[in-house]
């Protein structure tokens, strides 16, 4: 891991608080909103200006991505028809190294919302100190409604596209929603083909008889518990007593309910894409997980109370952890949350108004960046034993994981003290006066 960009040393006087004249965030391939993805990020951005001092003139280089790819991904379907799908990828960021970010597969996906996980993921590499950049991908798809053969079909046709940009020295992609280990399986092996040899490096995620990393399923819930433990700890919140809601049940949100739940945790309230369920008592985690791979997902568990839609963000509950999309956790849910804490699982679920909502209400907000960075770094974990072919333990792996995300989050927590600022924006500035750094140590071509 990379040493180094000296958080002492970290400019903390006063500039004016907006963006300046050069990094005027207008861009004319998109229309973010106060409450879209691009435009919380920004907002997220922004907040960190008047803490970065002289690096505040580099901030362009944050405000818009360094390059965006659109590819048209043309597959033949099973019954003979073309059919036509929208792909991205988008490098935000390369200051402090190779891009990135995983690939989502979803009917909702867009330029701008790529554009904002690449964001994210630009700030958590290096809020993590991984030797990152930050990238994300992703088709506009919905990958429930393709056979096995064209999903096939369209990972290589996608991976094909964007061959451009990745490489295990440029981007490296990774697993994000409804993309696996298999899907990895197939870009690694397309990219492989098209450049006529096997380069495992070009992907993270994968099976682990194909270079995957041991623990990389489990590392993204595992981090979310890992550093959730560090929170719980500072606030005096007794997990083995504790009440845990959580928004998504896929590999994230099931594997933190897990650990949550091993812990002596409760996990009292469950929603995914099908509805919601509620137990008091707490729910059975391994007997919901099975349930949630089945249609209808989490509706399908016996012995639960279900949830309308609303209600389950009203639960009452120590802890709330979204764990599916961004924007989920808005101003309106913001009002009626009855938990301590939330532990944002997933990228970018809470909106900038629900954020200042949950502030005033002393509900501490752990962020994204910091809370779901257990998959990136097992990811770089994979990255580092591909290139020199040699693998770790499990229980290597997780015991750097461990350190890795407990020493992160206590610096995490230390700024926030130092600056009085909520965690998200110590988690900004620490990422982005690293990233700016960089950037202004490297300074520009020509
Ligand atoms: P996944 O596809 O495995 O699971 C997504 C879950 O969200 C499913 O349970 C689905 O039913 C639920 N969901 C989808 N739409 C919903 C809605 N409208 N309301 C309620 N639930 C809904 O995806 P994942 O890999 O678990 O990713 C979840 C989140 O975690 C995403 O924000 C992703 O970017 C983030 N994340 C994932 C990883 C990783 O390693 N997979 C790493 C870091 C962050």
């Amino acid at each position: 891991m990379r040493v180094g960009g000296s958080l002492r040393s970290t400019p903390t006087h006063r500039c004016p608080p907006t963006m300046s004249d050069a990094a005027n965030p207008t861009l004319s391939y998109i229309t973010p909103t106060a409450t879209s993805p691009w435009g919380t990020y920004l907002a997220q951005v922004e907040a960190v200006l008047p803490y970065l001092g002289p690096l505040s003139r580099w901030i362009g280089t944050l405000t818009r991505p360094k390059r965006a790819l659109i590819v048209d991904v043309p597959i033949e379907m099973d019954d003979g028809r073309i059919a036509h799908y929208e792909g991205y990828r988008v490098q935000h960021s390369l200051s402090r190294g190779p891009g990135k970010g995983g690939v989502r597969f979803h009917p909702d996906v867009t330029l701008e919302e790529v554009m904002a996980l690449a964001g994210w993921m630009t700030i958590k590499n290096a809020a993590v100190n991984l030797p990152f950049g930050g990238a994300k991908g992703g088709v506009r798809v919905d990958p429930k409604a393709l056979s096995r053969k064209e999903l096939e079909r369209l990972t290589r046709r996608y991976t094909s596209e964007i061959g451009l940009l990745i490489g295990p020295q440029r981007d490296i992609p990774a697993p994000d929603v409804n993309t696996d280990a298999q899907i990895m399986a197939w870009m690694m092996d397309t990219y492989s083909a098209n450049v006529g040899a096997t380069t495992t490096g070009v992907v993270t995620g994968k099976p682990v008889m194909l270079g995957g990393s041991l623990g990389r399923v489990k590392a993204t819930g595992r981090g979310v518990y890992f550093v959730g433990r560090e929170l719980a700890k500072r606030l005096d919140l007794d997990l083995t007593k504790a009440r845990v809601a959580l928004q998504g049940f896929g590999n994230v949100g099931s594997v933190t309910a897990e650990m949550f739940a091993a812990a002596g945790a409760k996990i009292v309230a469950v929603q995914d894409q099908y509805g919601a369920v509620y137990h008091p008592a707490g729910l059975d985690v391994a007997r919901l997980a099975a349930v949630a791979k089945q249609p209808g997902g989490v509706t399908g568990y016996q012995g639960g109370e279900p949830l309308a839609p609303d209600e389950f963000w009203t639960i009452d509950c120590d802890i709330l952890i979204p764990a599916a999309l961004e924007g989920q956790l808005t101003a309106a849910r913001a009002r009626g949350i009855k938990a301590r804490v939330v532990i944002e699982a997933a990228n970018g679920p809470t909106t900038p108004e629900a954020d200042l909502i949950l502030r005033d209400r002393g509900i501490v907000v752990l962020p994204d960046v910091i809370a779901n960075a257990g998959g990136v770094t097992v990811s770089y974990f994979e990255w580092v034993q591909d290139f020199s072919s040699f693998f770790w333990t499990e229980d290597e792996i997780n015991q750097r994981l461990d350190q890795i995300m407990t020493g992160a989050f206590v610096q995490v927590w230390d700024a926030h003290l130092l600056h009085r600022v909520s965690l998200r924006t110590a988690a900004f500035i620490i990422g982005c006066t690293r990233v700016l750094q960089a950037r202004a140590e490297r300074g520009l071509y020509p």
